[in-house]
């Protein structure tokens, strides 16, 4: 695999990061993922967007310009043969040559990376056929949600939970009320309205997020947007999860309890439909 380093494409056996990295002591950078299909890049303007947003709320320069950017995923894609699968982005802070607290100067280079990851069936995926099954964990996460940062460890362990609970994925529930899943943002469907938690520094301002609820707007689909609670869920006649990875993503089963017929509701498969059909109008 082709990655890039800083300026420099190599191979990733090549690639090297300092030990300093601020990003390697101190998770101090950010990241995005972009999904690619058909070899283009989904709501590409989108992520940069939010990368530029993560950058700021941590006083970091955006090292790149938009053309930049676009044109180093745009090369990773054609020299790994991306056809369908991911981007990964990533900006730290850099290497300070040291370890301590405060932020190095701000001339400090900051280090870039990004790599390619290839999945196919990333659309025509079996587990949105048959939906995926969650538990609810406490959301045990620092209270700034919205900056995507590569401090992922707590999501991992709701994660690591999920999995020994023999289930795929974790809603993080705090005061009483879901904020989002491990890697991606929670909806529910009652009487034909779709409820998701509004925009705030307890979760991360979805991109996939964003672009659906414009398009089931469009759809003239009822839209509410307020936190929800997991016995609600349990109660409602659908569920879902939105990330750039897996679209939107039917939810099937919420703590042991299966939601209406048990299988992928047709809100949930029709916003998926449409969610793939309107990304790639402005697939780039
Ligand atoms: N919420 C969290 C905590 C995430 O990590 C992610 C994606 O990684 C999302 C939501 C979904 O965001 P997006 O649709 O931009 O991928």
């Amino acid at each position: 695999r082709t990655v890039y380093l800083n300026g420099e494409y190599l191979p990733e056996t090549e690639a090297r990061v300092s030990i300093f990295d601020r990003g390697f002591v101190m998770a101090d950078g950010v990241y995005e993922v972009t999904s690619v299909l058909q070899g283009k890049l989904l709501d590409f303007a989108g992520h940069l967007a939010r990368l530029g947003r993560s950058l700021g709320e941590l006083q970091m320069g955006n090292p790149l310009s938009a053309e930049e950017w676009l044109t180093i995923h745009r090369k990773l894609v054609e020299l790994n043969g991306i056809h369908e699968g991911m981007i990964y982005l990533q900006v730290t802070r850099g290497n300070p040559g040291d370890r301590d607290f405060a932020y190095p100067p701000e001339d400090t280079p900051q280090t870039v990376v990004l790599f390619t990851q290839s999945k196919p069936g990333l659309a025509d995926n079996p587990q949105a056929r048959a939906g995926m099954r969650v538990v609810s964990v406490e959301d045990l996460r620092w209270g700034r949600r919205d900056i995507k940062t590569v401090q992922l460890l707590y999501p991992s362990m709701a994660k690591m939970e999920a999995k020994r609970r023999g289930v795929d994925d974790a809603w993080l529930v705090e005061d009483g009320f879901v904020t989002e899943g491990t890697s991606n943002n929670t909806y529910i469907v009652k009487d034909g309205r779709i409820i998701t938690r509004q925009l705030s520094q307890d979760i991360l301002h979805g991109i996939t997020r964003a672009s659906l609820l414009r398009y089931a707007a469009e759809a003239q689909m009822q839209i509410e947007e307020r936190p929800f609670t997991i016995a609600e869920a349990q109660a409602a006649d659908e569920a879902f999860f939105t990330s750039a990875s897996a679209f939107v993503m039917p939810v099937v089963e919420v703590d042991g309890v299966a939601l209406g017929s048990g299988r992928p509701g047709p809100v949930a498969t029709r916003l998926r439909e449409l969610y793939l059909e309107e990304s790639l109008k402005t697939a780039i």
